[in-house]
């Protein structure tokens, strides 16, 4: 049987690959856009949760690259809810008529590049074999779920479910004995839902995490047709916090100003609510005590909010404020004054195993009807390492990475030509408001692919040198910050056996100025052939 040819294939049909569809047409390249999923959506897709909604306001956690589209499209809150999301996204594969070439319930097994020809042959998990000059993973940095490895699930005689693997029907937790494992942002943002319709909701904690209120709402019309009057500007002030154009970065240290000053800072950040808590001083991610004096602030409030002081205090965490993405809640705290919810410490005694009815842990057993893992994800190569993807010399990229992630600026990998990953390690990524980075990926990738076809070359290939460079960069910028020091899902350390290494690029303005710095001196830090 021969092999389909494309000029590219794209992996994923979440924001990424739909906005690489829609620039790869414009270039007149035929494009092939595989989806393991039975829709287009990625993240927005998969985590139906309750109470899943964006933690960067609606009006930013959006594409810019259509006027029109920003034009016409009306965000009903502040921070969306998926359901919306996913009606956005569902309405820009629409618009853009991109759905006759994004092929669904497809799962790229294996991408094997073939030197030869310089190009890569590409196999889904059916057997279906196809060939293309490009492929771009666009596989999503937070698109592989991690369901712990607990003893017993599959005897387990109620409903389980994975926040990032949610079912399209609705679950019902009426009158149910609940129990949701993990507190990190899904945790935080489904545990207040659930306790409403859940009889009993139990939660088991292994580490506290620190998170802000949303203080969601309705959006004012007013203020968006303010800002869709001056759209333009609204982007390019995001684009210069990574995060939120009214992020208020604060040029002020903690350490330097005095114990009221930074009090009233926090309260009227906390008061804001969002992720503009972390711009409340310049030294918070860099010093120590700049951190600690935030984490004693978050602490209070807890302590404030929450009736029971154990539980408050249970609910405190020790951890760097933002070593990991800052929750973003609604009434999370408050939850826990709820008569039906009970918080349950495993950081010193784990769950041991799953049971037919229930779950135990080293020192309680336990009776539910409905288990939901809101365990996170294996972030940021974990959707790249479950696929067979072979280099030039047939090297896999599991021996490629063996002791962590290298990439060339988060966008190539040296050895694996004209192959590219949106939002990979070596990206600001996840350290950023997603959607602009991610357009940022698309169009250096789709302007590159351009350069390339444009002078008739064969392959473009990150050199050996330029990534080992940008690694050492990478982890020198993390180093000079407090981030390496957490124990979280940006160094892998959620993931048992995973090597630890800082993920992630710190740092958005400076990223994108390199990035174009090489584009502009034709492609530095690649070998390109003929
Ligand atoms: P994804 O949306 O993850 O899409 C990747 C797609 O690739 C998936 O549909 C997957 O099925 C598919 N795929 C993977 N492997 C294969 C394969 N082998 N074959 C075929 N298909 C494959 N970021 C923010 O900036 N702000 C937020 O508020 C925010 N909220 C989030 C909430 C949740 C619950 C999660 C999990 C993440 C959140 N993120 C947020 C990060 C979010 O992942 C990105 O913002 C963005 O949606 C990623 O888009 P993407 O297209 O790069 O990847
Ligand atoms: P996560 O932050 O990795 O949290 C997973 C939770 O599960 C942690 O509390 C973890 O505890 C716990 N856990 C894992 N294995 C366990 C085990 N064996 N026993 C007990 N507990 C266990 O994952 P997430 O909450 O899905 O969030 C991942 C990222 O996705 C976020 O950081 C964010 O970037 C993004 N996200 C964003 C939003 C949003 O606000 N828009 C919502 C959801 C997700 P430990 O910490 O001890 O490992």
């Amino acid at each position: 049987m021969t092999a389909k040819q494309f000029d590219v294939i794209v992996v994923g049909a979440g924001f990424a690959g739909l906005y690489l569809l829609h620039r790869l047409r414009a270039l007149g390249l035929q494009t092939r856009v595989f989806e393991a999923g039975s829709d287009v959506g990625g993240t927005w897709f998969w985590n139906r949760y309750p109470g899943a909604r964006c933690d960067i306001e609606s009006l930013e956690y959006s594409y810019q690259f259509s006027d029109a589209l920003q034009q016409e499209w009306e965000w009903s809150e502040r921070y969306a809810t998926q359901p919306e999301i996913l009606r956005y996204i569902n309405h820009v594969a629409d618009r853009f008529d991109l759905r006759r070439d994004i092929a669904l319930n497809t799962r790229v097994a294996a991408a094997h590049f073939d030197a030869s020809r310089s190009r890569w042959a590409v196999t889904t998990q059916a057997g279906d074999a196809y060939q293309a000059k490009y492929v771009v993973m666009a596989t999503g940095c937070l698109s592989s779920a991690n369901l712990p490895d607990f003893p017993g699930l599959q005897r387990f005689t109620g409903d389980w479910y994975h926040t990032g693997h949610w079912p399209h029907e609705p679950v019902d937790f009426a009158g149910k004995r609940v129990a949701v494992i993990g507190t990190g942002s899904s945790g935080i943002q489904s545990i207040p839902v659930i306790a409403e319709q859940a009889a009993a909701l139990t939660v088991f904690q292994r580490t506290p995490n620190f998170s802000v209120p949303a203080h969601n709402g309705p959006l004012d019309p007013e203020r968006v047709a303010d800002i869709k009057a001056n759209y333009r500007r609204f982007r390019e002030a995001n684009r210069q916090t990574a995060f939120h154009a009214d992020f208020r970065y604060n040029a002020a240290n903690a350490t330097e100003v005095s114990a009221q000053e930074r009090q009233r800072e926090y309260e009227a950040r906390w008061d804001r609510g969002g992720l503009p808590f972390m711009a409340a001083f310049a030294d918070l991610v860099f010093d120590e005590q700049a951190n600690e004096s935030a984490a004693e602030f978050i602490r209070g409030k807890i302590h404030e909010i929450v009736e029971d002081p154990e539980t408050a205090e249970l609910l405190s965490p020790r951890s760097m404020v933002g070593c990991k993405r800052l929750c973003v809640d609604s009434h999370y705290y408050a939850t826990y004054n709820r008569a039906n919810v009970r918080l349950v410490d495993v950081s010193q005694h784990g769950i041991k195993a799953i049971t037919p009815t229930g779950l135990e842990t080293e020192l309680e057993a336990f009776a539910f009807d409905v288990i939901v893992f809101a365990t996170g994800f294996d972030a940021m190569t974990g959707a790249l390492m479950s696929i067979d993807i072979r280099g030039r010399l047939g090297e896999t990229l599991q021996q490629a990475w063996a002791e962590g992630p290298k990439t060339y600026l988060g966008l190539a990998i040296a050895g694996f030509p004209n192959l590219f990953t949106v939002t990979g390690p070596g990206s600001p990524s996840v350290l950023t408001n997603m959607l602009p980075t991610i357009e940022h990926h698309v169009e250096w990738i789709t302007d590159c692919i351009n350069y390339v076809e444009q002078k008739g070359l064969a392959s473009i290939d990150a050199t050996a040198d330029a990534q080992e460079a940008w690694v050492a960069h990478v982890n020198d910028v993390a180093e000079s910050s407090l981030y390496p020091r957490g124990n979280s899902w940006y160094l892998g350390a959620n993931i048992p056996g995973k090597p630890r290494v800082f993920m992630p690029y710190l740092g958005f303005p400076p990223y994108a100025d390199k990035c174009k710095a090489v584009a502009d001196n034709g492609y530095q830090g690649f070998a390109l052939s003929g």
